[in-house]
């Protein structure tokens, strides 16, 4: 029988990882990439002697494909992707490839902000809990080649909604979606309705044997679900309203409902600090309870787990200050979250390549809260236009050493200083890891 032919377009984590997964699964590979392919990956797919270019895309080969997976990177208005689609070759997602290969129970987690936190959140008390179970996708590894090369029990994956736009049959047993807000519009014809749907793809496959665990009080997920039922069982959590099957808060603690077994858990010992960071818990703690997961394991890991590096990442303490690192606010409702639980005055450093930014909800916590603002990024008059009369000091600077000497000099004790950008990073620094280490580098410094 002639071999199936897969071809690759992308060769990152997920498309090397498909090509290692689809190599051992018989096909025929192909894997290119219109860029540079790094040096590791390039090592692995001739290692596993998997045909690869680089530095452009031969069409002959790739229209000849019995099946094109397509990085997440690559947008489906590339005329390639349109010229595959016209042909009728499927089109898919490495998520779409490599559920196909595993019966793992699988958790997919999307939203706006807090993927990675609720992911490796939830993570962390099914591992503590015992079971055989890996966070994929967005975080880590590739779900392909996690699949190619282990065998889990539960997969909790971290979806974006670009890797959810490629599926076709995925479905998790458990979805979740922690939150909706704008972003990625260039992708989405700068249409928020199509943005949304991506995200609801999540649900796309789901039957009335799945889950989907949301954010009640996000109105875009509320209204969407209004016009727009879904087949899979509903537990929506909130921090504002009581739920009955679902999430809430009951006096300051987390109150869980599943089929009238109910489990409570206090928040003010869960390690994470924010609003935001309780419904993170609400969420992680909803998918530990479907999975029977007993209560104190749940709690406890809640207490113990420490954060992941650039959300909310506390520093260091110099003076009686506390440096904070939130590089990973790209957007202004993650800025929002980290203003709203900044519990002393407050040196912010924010700024960099503006998407568009509507800044009107933070102005409550700016004037509350903040004592001084410090622009870093190439082009600072939108924020000067939005807060300069809301604070005393407002300075611009385009080095991020020079950021920290401007706020080590204006804070005090008790005060904090924090790194919570809302803009993206690519102005003035590669991505929202290096913003980050250089903030941690320069306080280190002082
Ligand atoms: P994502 O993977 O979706 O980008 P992260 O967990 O990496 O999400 O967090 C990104 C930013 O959003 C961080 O600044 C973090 O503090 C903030 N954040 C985390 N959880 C939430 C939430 N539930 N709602 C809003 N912002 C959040």
């Amino acid at each position: 029988m002639k071999k199936q032919k897969l071809t690759i377009l992308g060769a990152g984590e997920s498309g090397v990882g498909a090509a290692l997964l689809a190599k051992q699964k018989g096909f025929e590979v192909f894997v290119s990439d219109q860029g540079k392919i790094s040096y590791n990956y390039k090592k692995s797919l001739i290692n596993n002697t998997i045909k690869w270019e680089e530095g452009q895309h031969t069409e002959s080969q790739i229209t000849t494909a019995t099946t094109v997976v397509k990085s997440p990177g690559i947008p489906d208005q590339a005329p390639l992707v349109q010229k595959l689609i016209k042909k009728g070759i499927p089109v898919i997602s490495e998520i779409e490839f490599a559920s196909k290969y595993t019966d793992a129970n699988t958790i997919g987690i999307t939203g706006s902000n807090g993927k990675t936190t609720t992911t490796a959140l939830t993570h962390h008390i099914l591992k503590k809990a015992g079971l055989n179970v890996e966070k994929a996708g967005n975080i880590g590894d590739s779900f392909a080649r996690s699949v190619a090369n282990h065998h889990f029990d539960h997969y909790v994956l971290e979806l974006s909604s670009f890797q959810l736009d490629g599926i076709q049959t995925f479905a998790p047993h458990i979805a979740v979606i922690t939150n909706i807000t704008p972003d990625h519009l260039d992708r989405y014809d700068y249409n928020f309705e199509n943005y949304i749907a991506s995200k609801f793809r999540i649900t796309k496959n789901q039957t009335q044997d799945d889950y989907l665990i949301y954010d009640a009080d996000d109105s875009v997920i509320e209204n969407y679900l209004k016009s727009h039922p879904i087949k899979s069982r509903l537990l929506p959590f909130s921090v504002t309203k009581h739920i009955e099957n679902g999430a809430c808060l009951k006096h300051k603690n987390i109150q869980i409902t599943i089929d009238n077994t109910q489990i409570i858990m206090p928040t003010n010992t869960i390690a994470l600090r924010g609003q935001h960071n309780v419904k993170n818990a609400m969420a992680a703690s909803t998918v530990s309870h479907l999975l029977k997961i007993r209560k104190n394991t749940i709690r406890e890991s809640l207490e113990n787990f420490e954060g992941v590096e650039h959300r909310l990442e506390h520093v260091l303490r110099i003076n009686k200050v506390q440096y904070i690192n939130d590089s990973k606010a790209t957007n202004v409702n993650a800025t929002y979250f980290a203003l709203e639980s900044m519990d002393a005055p407050t040196v912010w450093i924010v700024g960099g390549e503006d998407k568009g930014n509507d800044y009107t909800e933070l102005f409550p916590f700016v004037n509350e809260k903040v004592k001084a603002i410090i622009c870093l990024g190439v082009n600072n008059e939108k924020l000067f236009a939005n807060f300069a009369n809301m604070v005393d000091v407002i300075v611009e600077t385009e080095y991020m050493s020079e950021a920290i000497k401007i706020a080590y000099n204006i804070a005090k004790a008790g005060d904090n200083v924090l790194l919570s950008p809302a803009c993206a990073s690519f102005d003035l620094f590669k991505n929202y890891e290096d913003r980050g280490n250089q903030f941690k580098a320069a306080i280190r410094q002082l």
